[in-house]
This record gives structure tokens, C-alpha cells and sequence, in this order.
């Protein structure tokens, strides 16, 4: 077994403390990664504190994971020692359900396997996750990380990237397109950069005023103070596509009244209650609702590839262990500027 150094809540109280584990011996598939970087995304908070009622614990969270190839085993042809790897949500799937066929693993109708607060595929042994020192995986749930870019700001990419590049894809947003993003947190930040790339005119909207020039600098043309009744009149009818990051209780059907004809708005930010949905929001300009969860392992490689292309990374603050709970504190006021990263390698 493989000894590895983490640090895991024990509790709904998310409070952080050193905690030693093993995971498996590297098999024939598997490669041995030595944890740079680990994001801190919000679902570890809803996780950590047992907010989506899932929770078990000891509990070691991260799956925004960037790090160093150090071992691989002999029937792995993907990585070798000394590349770099990455490790979004997931770490296995049956691989022979028509989800896993079609490169959705996350959807896999026999079992997922989280990063953390899982199990592996047999059901029982419980997965942790990126706040450690190293993690074994099957290399086809391995992503390959481009050694060039800066590997820090890499590692949202793992699950803030690729939630918010999917259903951008999906819903066809590119040049001209009109687009909204509702939360400027680590989902949001890349939201609003990834379809900047892709060409689309940016509106965010953000219960945050000091958040404005950021927004801008990030390459929105718009900022919309969401609690302004007045701005956001405005500019009824006018949106294409409307992401939702929002990670908190909040009215969706006032954004449902911002699309334009046949706009569609996509929720990807998790709150725990269920949420009253206007039929008039959705009926008057032919609107859709849709969700968006995460995405499956071609598609993240795509959108590496895609970030690497052109020079996308995260705007990160980084951090050392000691600090994870005033990062989860801060993250839950809206004061993440724009992904907390913890720096792994001196821990
Ligand atoms: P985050 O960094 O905390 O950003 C969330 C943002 O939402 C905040 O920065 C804030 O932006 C806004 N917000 C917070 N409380 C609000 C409230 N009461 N009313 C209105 N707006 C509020 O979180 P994140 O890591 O981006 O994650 C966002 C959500 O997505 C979480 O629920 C997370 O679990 C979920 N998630 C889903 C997937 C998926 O696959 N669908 C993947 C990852 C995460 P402003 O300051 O601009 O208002
Ligand atoms: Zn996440
Ligand atoms: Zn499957």
C-alpha cells in the first residue's frame, strides 16, 4: 500500500485536521501521482459541511487535482514518469454502460466513482481526495496537463473548467452570441473567460458591486448588479444563453425573464433546496432550462487542450493547508478572487 498524507473533516463542523491513509499499490493500469495543486471548489464546501445530506466522513475533499507522474505501471502507454497529470471528480466508472460508451462517465448507470466521499468500484472502499500528497488512478481517468502552463492556476480547470466549457459547447455559444453569467466565483471567472474566447458578447451579474472591474478585466462587456431591479429591467429579453454558477438559494425565473426567443439558461451552481419555477417564465419566448454536470473524460481533455490552446488558465489565491477553513469562510461570502488553490507540495 501506498502511505498518503491528507487532511480530512471528520464532521458537518468542516473543521481540518492532518489525516494519514493508504491508498492501493500502483496495478498494471494505474499511475502514482505526486499532488501539486488542489483547487478548492464550492461542492467541497457543500460536501465538507454535509449540505447535499451525502456526506461521509472522514471526509478528504479536492477534485481539482494537478501533479507529477512519479510511478506508472507496466501496461500503461499514456503517462510516463515525469509527465504531468490532472484528476477532475471522478476516478472510475463501469466503462460498459451506454454512458460510459459515449465518453459520459459521470453519468454511468453502475457506479461513479467520485474522487471523494465515494467508493471505488467495488462499492466499499472509500475514495479521498485531493487535499493529500498523492493519488493512485487508472490512467484512462487520468487527464494529460500541458507542462507549459502554469500549473496553479491549471488545476480549477478540473472541475470549474470543464463545467462551465460544457454546456457552452453544448448549447452552441460562439461569436455574437449573447451570453449571461450569473455569479462571478470560480465557476463564474471561467464561465466568463472561456466564452469570451469563444466570442460571445459577456453580461455578468453578480451580487457583488466590487466585482465589476474584475468582470471587465476578465472580458465582460456588461455588469448587472443583480439586486438592482432598475439594471436588470433592463436588459429583459435580450440574452441568448444564461449560465447559472449561483452556489446559494436565489429566484431563477429572474433571469428566465432576461432570454431572448428560444433562449435557453443552464444551471450548473448546486443549492440544496428545490426551486419554484414560473410556467410564464418559461412559456412567454419559448425559453429552456436545462442542467449541466460537469463532464465526461474526452470532453475534459478537449477542454485542456482547449484552455492550453489559448492560454486560459484560472485567477487563483494560493494557499497553504493551514488555511483551508478561512478559505471555505471566505469562499461562502462571496470573497474568492477567484479560485483558492492549496499548494500541496510543501504540506
Ligand atoms: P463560488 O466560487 O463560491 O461562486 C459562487 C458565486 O455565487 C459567488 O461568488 C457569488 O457571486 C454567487 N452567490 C453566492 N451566494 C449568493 C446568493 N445568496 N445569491 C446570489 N448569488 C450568490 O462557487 P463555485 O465553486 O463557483 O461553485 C458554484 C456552485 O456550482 C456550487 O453550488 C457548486 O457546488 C456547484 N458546482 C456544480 C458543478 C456541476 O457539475 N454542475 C460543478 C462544480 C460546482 P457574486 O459575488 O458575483 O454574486
Ligand atoms: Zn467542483
Ligand atoms: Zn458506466
Amino acid at each position: 500500500m501506498i502511505q498518503t498524507k491528507g487532511y480530512a473533516v471528520h464532521d458537518t463542523s468542516a473543521k481540518f485536521e492532518p489525516f494519514d491513509f493508504e491508498r492501493r499499490d500502483v496495478g498494471p493500469r494505474d499511475i502514482l501521482i505526486d499532488i501539486q495543486y488542489a483547487g478548492i471548489c464550492h461542492s467541497d464546501i457543500h460536501q465538507a459541511k454535509g449540505e447535499w445530506g451525502n456526506s461521509t466522513y472522514p471526509m478528504v475533499p479536492g477534485h481539482e487535482i494537478v501533479g507529477n507522474v512519479t510511478k506508472v505501471g507496466n501496461a500503461v502507454t499514456k503517462f510516463k514518469v515525469g509527465d504531468i497529470a490532472g484528476i477532475g471528480c471522478f476516478v472510475d466508472s463501469c466503462r460498459e454502460c451506454v454512458n460510459c460508451k459515449a465518453g459520459h462517465e459521470q453519468a454511468c448507470k453502475v457506479h461513479c466513482c467520485w474522487t471523494y466521499n465515494g467508493t471505488e468500484m467495488d462499492e466499499t472502499t472509500m475514495t479521498f481526495g485531493g487535499y493529500s500528497s498523492n493519488y493512485v488512478i487508472d490512467e484512462a481517468y487520468a487527464l494529460k496537463v500541458d507542462p507549459t502552463q502554469d500549473l496553479k492556476a491549471v488545476a480549477p480547470l478540473l472541475c470549474a473548467g470543464i463545467t462551465t466549457y460544457s454546456p457552452l459547447r453544448r448549447f452552441k455559444v460562439g461569436p455574437g452570441s449573447k451570453v449571461g453569467i450569473v455569479g462571478l466565483g470560480g465557476l463564474g471567472h471561467m464561465g466568463v473567460k472561456l466564452a469570451v474566447s469563444m466570442g460571445a458578447a459577456v453580461t455578468v451579474f453578480s451580487t457583488s458591486p466590487s466585482k465589476e472591474a474584475d468582470a471587465k478585466a476578465l472580458g465582460a462587456q456588461h455588469f448587472v448588479v443583480s439586486r438592482d431591479a432598475d439594471a436588470m429591467a433592463a436588459v429583459a429579453g435580450t440574452l441568448d444563453f444564461i449560465l447559472d454558477t449561483v452556489s446559494a438559494d436565489h429566484d431563477v425565473n429572474a433571469y428566465l425573464n432576461l432570454l431572448g426567443w428560444e433562449g435557453t439558461m443552464v444551471l450548473v451552481g448546486l443549492p440544496t433546496a428545490p426551486m419554484p419555477i414560473s410556467a410564464f417564465s418559461l412559456i412567454f419566448g419559448n425559453h429552456g432550462l436545462a442542467g449541466s454536470g460537469i463532464g465526461g473524460i474526452p470532453e475534459t481533455q478537449e477542454m485542456l487542450d482547449y484552455c492550453a490552446e489559448h492560454n486560459i488558465t484560472s485567477d487563483i489565491e494560493l494557499i497553504t493547508p493551514d488555511q483551508i477553513e478561512t478559505a471555505y469562510d471566505r469562499t461562502v461570502k462571496s470573497d474568492v478572487r477567484y479560485r483558492f488553490v492549496i499548494d500541496m507540495q510543501n504540506a
